[in-house]
Parts: C-alpha cells; sequence; structure tokens
C-alpha cells in the first residue's frame, strides 16, 4: 500500500508560511506550499502523512458518491416553470400500486402517488405531465403573439430536444420544445417570435433579422442566455 501515489495538485499560496494539505469534494488532493517551495519534498511528506490523506480522501471519496447517488436517483420536491413564474411543490405518495399517477392537488402543490421507488418511472411519469403542460401553456401563448405580430402559422407540433429550442417547417408548422417552460419568460417570447417570424423569411438572413428586432430588440442577447439555459434543464426533463 506505501507506494500507491496520490494524486495532486500543488498549489503556490502567497499567504501560506507552511506546506499544508488541503482535500476537497471540488479539487481531491491539494499541497498548498509558501512561494518558492522545494516541491522535490512532496513526495516524502506525503508518505509521511499517508494515513491521514488515506482518510481524508476515502470521506471525500463517500462524499462523492453520496452527492451523485441523490442527484441521480430521487425524484424532484419541486418544479418550477420560471416561463410563466409557476412552482409546484411535489407531494409523494406510495401506494401497493405497481404503476404511478399525478394530481394537482391545488395551484402549486402537485402529488406523485403509486411505485414512488421506481424513479425511471417517475421520471417517465413527470416528462408526460411536462408535455401535457407544455401543450397546455404554449398554444395560447403561439397564438397571442400570432395575433400581436399577425404573422399566421399552420400547425403547433411539441417535440423533447437536446440541441434545438424550436423550429418553423415551409408549411409553416411551429415546432417547439417542451423545454421552452424552463427558460425566462423573455426568452420563451423571443423564440416563439423567432420561430413566427420564420413564416415570412425562411432564412436567417438580414431581412429576418430586422423583422425579429420589430418585436424583440435584444434578441442577441436572448441568444448568449439560450446557450446558458440548456445547462438549468432539470434531470427529469433531460
Ligand atoms: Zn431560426
Amino acid at each position: 500500500m506505501s507506494n500507491i501515489p496520490f494524486p495532486y495538485i500543488i498549489r503556490e499560496s502567497t499567504r501560506a508560511r507552511y506546506l499544508r494539505f488541503r482535500v476537497t469534494l471540488e479539487r481531491g488532493l491539494e499541497v498548498v506550499v509558501p512561494r518558492g517551495y522545494d516541491c522535490r519534498r512532496i513526495p516524502q511528506l506525503l508518505e509521511t502523512n499517508r494515513d491521514w490523506v488515506h482518510h481524508a480522501l476515502s470521506r471525500v471519496d463517500a462524499a462523492r458518491v453520496r452527492q451523485t447517488n441523490h442527484a441521480e436517483r430521487s425524484v424532484p420536491t419541486q418544479i418550477s416553470f420560471p416561463s410563466v413564474g409557476r412552482t409546484w411543490h411535489i407531494e409523494l405518495l406510495a401506494t401497493p400500486s405497481r404503476s404511478l399517477s399525478i394530481a394537482e392537488l391545488s395551484e402549486d402543490r402537485l402529488q406523485i402517488r403509486g411505485d414512488i421507488s421506481n424513479i425511471s418511472l417517475c421520471d417517465v411519469t413527470l416528462q408526460r405531465w411536462l408535455l401535457q403542460q407544455a401543450h397546455e401553456i404554449l398554444t395560447p401563448l403561439l397564438c397571442q403573439l400570432s395575433r400581436e405580430t399577425g404573422i399566421p402559422f399552420a400547425k403547433m407540433a411539441l417535440r423533447k430536444q437536446k440541441t434545438r429550442w424550436g423550429s418553423c417547417s415551409s408549411r409553416g408548422t411551429i415546432s417547439l420544445n417542451i423545454k421552452l417552460l424552463f427558460v425566462e419568460p423573455d426568452l420563451l417570447r423571443y423564440i416563439l417570435i423567432h420561430e413566427l417570424c420564420h413564416v415570412r423569411q425562411m432564412n436567417h438572413s438580414p431581412r429576418f433579422w430586422k423583422l425579429v428586432s420589430v418585436y424583440y430588440a435584444p434578441y442577441k442577447e436572448a441568444h448568449r442566455r439560450l446557450k446558458a439555459a440548456w445547462k438549468k434543464m432539470p434531470r427529469w426533463a433531460a
């Protein structure tokens, strides 16, 4: 065991007066040394403090496993749609049933009942609910913006996609990503306007952007924010 080297990062610190070992969840083992420290001494010091480092690293590893399991294998306690400013608290009700259902108890309370230990089934059930919500929320919004801009569309379709927020076909079908429910209201407005403008201009020409800017001027900023929004998707909806 004594020959197993620990991977570590050396960090020079202007404030450090002595060498110090530090173990964190984010960075693992760090060796903090004063400026100008002779780093050839580190392996020997690691060997001397082997037990301490070993224990600290196992503690951190265990915490990492716990964190990952928790994040990946649990039902959300809350669901928020920033797009329309709605939040639901999730209640779980375990029943002997092998299936799962969702009931809206009130404006801000959802209950998932059934075999709640089946996380994959919970995800699927929530995704089905999300699709239904997307239908109820996005349909009237698109119709309203269509009236506001005077741009008609033929049909609206919903999709669950990983890289696109929306699209518009040459026949005037506007497809929207159901994950739009998780973006800010103005970004949702921007995407709907963007796709509606494609009904008039099936390209990204200067004429297209001019039309977009009539209804949504800060579209360049919206692009940057939408890129960041992908990272904020809840695990169960991904
Ligand atoms: Zn486009």
